[in-house]
């Protein structure tokens, strides 16, 4: 597609890139907490809101036939660009957080009791940790955690004295939020299933910045959001294998989740309907499926030769920056997101002065306290770039840090 032959051209499908903020140029830089929209996307919400809405599956009037083949299409959409093997693997959630909690809860019930263990890692995001150590309060069960070393990469040499037996799934981030490390979840993923334990990925950034083939991986279940890959808030995927997703007693109870209700006995529909209680937010999926419209579009060779150009700058630059400490690996093997430190600048004091310069980072604990204790810190700064940020943005965002800091220090 011509519109889609080089990053400039990507940015102008944003509108809300095109604005100024503090009276500068917007340099968004918080795209691993949430992505702009391309208008395929925007356009899609309006449609559907000015005039096809009707409630999915329920009614035989046309707008309801209109929306539920979208939300259906939607389905399909995501079902093939993850490589599920069927449709009915796809249950569509409001987003990581809420996919994890429900195989939490799910899979807690029928498979968790005392003396069990889950393992999680040291870096994972405060959604894969809190919803397994409410399952463990519950069941009585207990949380294992991989550590992570000094460069934010898993101990994969104290995996063996972990995985035993009594653990009884493994839930782990495929990418990092804070730490932008890549994790080796083949490894993992065998490693797990050659004792039978079931494996959870948190795909939240992984799915932005890399294809994902669920057959391919083997993955038990894939969870990630539809905000942080240009699609709407409030939407979200769970993949998860349909003999697994078969076991898992229901999540939520209520309408389109049921076969046959009475008040001795209710019995309960197939996936992915069992796991979609009440109406979804049928228009924020069909949206979902514009942005997977959208990524499938882009030029993946342009695309990750500007993330590795942005990588390599911004770890260069970095690297001249006196009294600046990166969190995580200072190599290639990461997607480009670099959360930091500067001595004698607290975070939130560089985050706002970069935001009055244009530049919008994330600072604070970034949702995963356990990294910050790893790494002996309260606070860090974050930048994280889509596929519309340039080269030109990194470069405005590294001088405008240098004038931060000399204006802090
Ligand atoms: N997991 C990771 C790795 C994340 O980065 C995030 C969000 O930043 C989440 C889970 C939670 O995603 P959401 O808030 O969209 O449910």
């Amino acid at each position: 597609m011509e519109n889609r032959s080089s990053i400039n051209n990507i940015r102008t499908l944003f509108p809300a890139l095109n604005q100024r903020v503090n009276g500068k140029k917007l340099v968004y830089l918080d795209n691993g907490a949430t992505s702009q929209k391309p208008l395929s996307v925007i356009e899609l919400v309006n449609e559907m809101n000015s005039g096809v809405n009707g409630n999915i599956h329920r009614a035989v009037h046309e707008l309801s036939a209109k929306t539920t083949s979208l939300y259906e299409g939607a389905r399909d959409k995501v079902k093939n660009f993850i490589n599920a093997s069927q449709r009915e693997e796809i249950i569509f959630t409001a987003g990581t957080t809420a996919s994890i909690n429900l195989v939490a809860s799910s899979f807690s019930q029928k498979y968790l009791n005392p003396g069990d263990a889950v393992l999680v890692s040291e870096g994972e995001h405060h959604s894969n940790i809190v919803p397994w150590q409410m399952a463990c309060d519950r069941t009585g069960a207990t949380l294992r955690v991989l550590p992570l070393d000094d460069n934010g990469c898993w101990r994969l040499d104290l995996l063996d004295t972990l995985l035993d037996s009594s653990v009884k799934i493994v839930s782990v981030a495929h990418v990092s939020n804070i730490l932008g490390v890549i994790n080796p979840i083949e490894k993992v993923i065998e490693r797990a299933h050659s004792l039978n334990i079931p494996v959870l990925i948190d795909g939240a950034q992984g799915i932005v910045h890399s294809r994902v083939d669920v057959q391919k991986l083997d993955c038990e279940f894939y969870a990630f959001s539809g905000h942080k890959m240009y699609g709407p808030t409030g939407t979200g995927v769970l993949f998860g294998k349909y003999h697994w997703l078969e076991k898992l007693p229901p999540y939520l109870g209520g309408g389109d989740m049921i076969e046959s209700v009475s008040f001795e006995k209710t019995t309960y529909t197939q996936p992915p309907l069992k796991f979609e209680a009440g109406t979804p937010n049928f228009i924020g999926m069909a949206a979902l499926g514009a942005a997977i419209d959208f990524i499938l579009q882009i030029d993946t060779e342009l695309a990750s030769k500007n993330e590795k150009e942005i990588v390599e700058y911004v770890l260069k630059e970095f690297s001249a920056i006196e009294g600046l400490t990166l969190y995580g690996q200072h190599s290639q093997n990461k997607i480009p997101l670099f959360s930091f430190t500067v001595k004698g600048a607290h975070p939130t004091d560089l985050a706002m002065l970069m935001d009055k310069m244009g530049v919008a980072l994330r600072s604070g604990q970034m949702c995963s306290e356990p990294v910050m204790d790893r790494f002996g810190t309260e606070s860090m700064l974050r930048a994280s770039f889509a596929v519309y940020n340039t080269l030109e943005e990194a470069k405005i965002f590294i001088l405008s840090l240098k004038r931060a800091i000399k204006m802090l220090t």
